[in-house]
């Protein structure tokens, strides 16, 4: 856990609430229409790991939580196998509205959300930044200003690998909805997740 003195994590949190605030009544794209919540980021505002996923999914905008669907239940299995408390990490997503039937995200609602994420970020300011996913990776190494061409690198050659860009480090891993489709993936997964315990 991070240090910091009283008045500034006053300050930290009071940020995160008038945030949350903002982006609970967000109508800025027309996801805003089909969701029931618009889901803030949810954890520990010292956290050294800041997680992004994609999008709430049908579970998580019902109840207006981070991560209790299905994925959900994967991520806090990915979490346990390697060791890392969910209680220590901050979780959010890159875009904050559920997107209708799992569809991908459009450019013009990842750019009319990026507002919300940029300054999650700036708030909490995480050590390591671990996009889940290709959209949430793609975004991350493009606000960044990636070097060598890493945003242009595949997903399955990035993932799992450590990438420092404005000195920020950024992890990208898979994101966890991966192993619905793919349990096979889970141990070789998990060994990648295992990875983020040294920023812990
Ligand atoms: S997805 Fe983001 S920009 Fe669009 S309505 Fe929801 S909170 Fe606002």
């Amino acid at each position: 856990m991070k240090q910091y003195d009283l008045f500034e994590r006053i300050e930290k949190q009071d940020a995160i609430d008038i945030l949350n605030g903002q982006i609970r009544t967000c109508r800025g794209c027309k996801l805003h229409i089909t969701r029931k919540h618009a889901l803030s980021g949810e954890g520990n505002i010292d956290a050294r790991i800041m997680f992004i996923a994609l999008a709430p999914g049908i579970k998580e905008d019902a109840q207006n939580r981070m991560f209790i669907g299905p994925s959900g239940q994967i991520f806090n299995k990915l979490l346990m196998a390697s060791g890392i408390d969910r209680k220590l990490v901050f979780m959010t997503n890159l875009v904050k509205c559920m997107l209708p039937q799992n569809r991908k995200p459009e450019k013009d609602e990842i750019k009319a959300c990026s507002q919300f994420l940029d300054r999650e970020i700036s708030i909490i300011r995480p050590e390591v930044i671990v996009p889940l996913g290709l959209y949430a990776t793609q975004a991350i190494l493009t606000k960044f200003h990636t070097e060598s061409g890493a945003a242009g690198l595949s997903f399955s050659k990035m993932n799992g690998h450590l990438v420092i860009s404005d000195r920020q480090k950024i992890f990208p891993l898979p994101h966890p909805a991966a192993l619905l489709y793919n349990p096979s993936f889970e141990s070789s997964t998990i060994d990648k997740y295992k990875k983020l315990h040294s920023y812990l």
